[in-house]
Order: structure tokens, then sequence, then C-alpha cells
């Protein structure tokens, strides 16, 4: 291990243990990491955090030692968080998740960022892949009662979908291939119409879905840019992302 890493796993990231992994389905596992530190976090829905997943693998690069992931869901008092990691990148944090075990240690950092929880609109279109589903999920469980949340989600392997973490399956699934953006605005246009009073978009996942559909928003519907909520998860031209 590099002096670079070391400090860094020293005083930038958290401890934690994997304390339970299931594979959700043939491309999605859940992982839940424990620390006595997740117990004082400061977390909104929306948070996410990067794990150093190659901390201390000496074959790789310093870039392909971190991958982000969103916090499906967090139990404060008993001090765990969950992920939902798709694998369908066939990349080393895939390859990760695959291979990890029960018991092992990882560190973390904490991250915030802009996809973050926003209540002040009546209905809500979450549009997203495998790899945004548990953001989208959280958000969706946090937002108030009243409001109305439509989901479109899309795979290319129906049997890839996984419900939420606590059984319940509010969004759409369909079966879509990469960078579909006509289908999805075929949905998403079918779906507009039925959301009443002041309307909120999240786009995650796939760069080129999050750029078409927020220009979309932004300049065939006029919306205002704080009604659009975007964020690329991963790019085709690149590993990695954050
Ligand atoms: C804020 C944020 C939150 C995120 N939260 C999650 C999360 O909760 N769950 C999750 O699974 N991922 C999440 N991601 C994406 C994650 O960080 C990785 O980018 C992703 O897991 C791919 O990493 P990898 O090492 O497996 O593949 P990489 O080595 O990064 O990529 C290998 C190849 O696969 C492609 N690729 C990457 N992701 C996908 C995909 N989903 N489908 C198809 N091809 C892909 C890449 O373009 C590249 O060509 C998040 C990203 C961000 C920025």
């Amino acid at each position: 291990m590099s002096l670079l890493e070391s400090i860094i796993k020293k005083f930038v990231l958290q401890d934690a243990v994997i304390t339970k992994k299931i594979q959700l389905t043939e491309s999605a596992y859940s992982i839940r990491l424990q620390s006595e530190s997740i117990k004082k976090a400061e977390f909104e829905p929306g948070y996410f955090i990067r794990l150093g997943i190659g901390i201390g693998n000496d074959d790789l690069s310093f870039k392909d030692k971190i991958r982000s992931y969103s916090v499906w869901d967090i139990n404060k008092i008993d001090g765990y968080i969950d992920l939902a990691i798709a694998t369908e990148s066939k990349g080393i944090g895939a390859q990760w998740v695959e291979n990890c075990n029960e018991g092992d240690s990882v560190y973390f950092k904490w991250k915030k960022g802009n996809f973050l929880l926003d209540a002040t609109a009546d209905s809500y279109l979450m549009v997203g892949d495998l790899s945004a589903l548990s953001h989208l999920y959280i958000l969706n469980r946090n937002l108030p009662e009243n409001k109305q949340v439509n989901g479109i989600i899309y795979s290319s392997h129906t049997q890839d979908f996984f419900k939420d973490i606590n059984g319940s399956n509010p969004f759409n699934f369909h079966n879509l291939p990469q960078n579909s953006t006509k289908e999805i605005l075929k949905y998403i246009k079918a779906t507009l119409p039925n959301m009443p009073g002041e309307k909120m978009v999240y786009i995650a996942g796939d760069s080129r879905v999050c750029v078409t559909l927020n220009q979309f928003f932004r300049h065939e519907l006029n919306w205002n840019t704080k009604q659009i909520k975007t964020k690329p998860f991963w790019n085709p031209d690149k590993k990695g992302l954050e």
C-alpha cells in the first residue's frame, strides 16, 4: 500500500464491516455496512458514499480504488447502511461486490452531493436504470404521503429489477436496451399529463440518458431548472465517474 493510500485510509476514510450480503437479482447485490460512526452520521436522503473498494490492492490504479454508491437505507440506532450495487458494468466495482464477503472490512467517506430530496413539488417523476434504483427508492420513501410519484426504470433484462428495501414496488419497470431515449421519452410523455400541480423530475444513471432528458425538460417543456434534478452515475466512455 502506497504512503498516500495509507494516509487516506487513516485520516480521510471511515471503516466499517460488511455484515450482510444478499444477491438481489442476477445483476445486483445488496450490501450492509456496519460501524459505530454510522450511529452519529449526519444524513439526508440522497447522500452517497465513496467506497474504497480497492484500498490495499496494489494491482489497481488509483482511480480504480474508489467507487460511489448511494445509500439505499440507513439505521442509525444499530449503525448500518444498506447499498444496492449493480454489476452490468462488469468493472472493478462490480467484481468487488461479487467477491466481497460478510465480515470483510471496508473503508468509505460520506458525500452529500446535490441529488437530494426536495419536497417542494406536488408530483414527481423518477427516471433511471439499475445503478440509480436504490437512490430513487430512498427519495420516494422519504417524500410525504400526499405527493404523487411515478417511476420509469429501465434495464435490458426484466429479471434484473429488484423491489425496494421494504418490499414495495412503487415504480414501473421497462425492458429496454441501453440508451433507449426515444422509448423512455414515449413513457415520459404518456405519464406527464397525469401528474398534478407543481412537477419535478429526478433523472439518474446513464449519462447519455441524463443529457437527452435534461434537454427535453429544459428546452421542449421549458421547465425551470429547479424542477429538473439530474445526476449521471456512469458514462460509457469512462471508468468510475466521481
Ligand atoms: C453519486 C453516485 C451514486 C452512485 N450510486 C450507485 C449505486 O447506488 N449503485 C450502483 O450500482 N452504482 C452507483 N453508482 C455508479 C458506480 O459508482 C459505478 O460507476 C458503477 O458501479 C460502475 O463501476 P464499475 O467499477 O463496476 O465499472 P467501471 O470500471 O466504472 O466501468 C466499466 C464499464 O462499464 C460501464 N458501466 C458503468 N456502469 C454501468 C452500468 N450501470 N450499466 C452498464 N454499463 C456500465 C462503464 O461505462 C465502463 O465502460 C453511483 C455513481 C454516482 C456518481
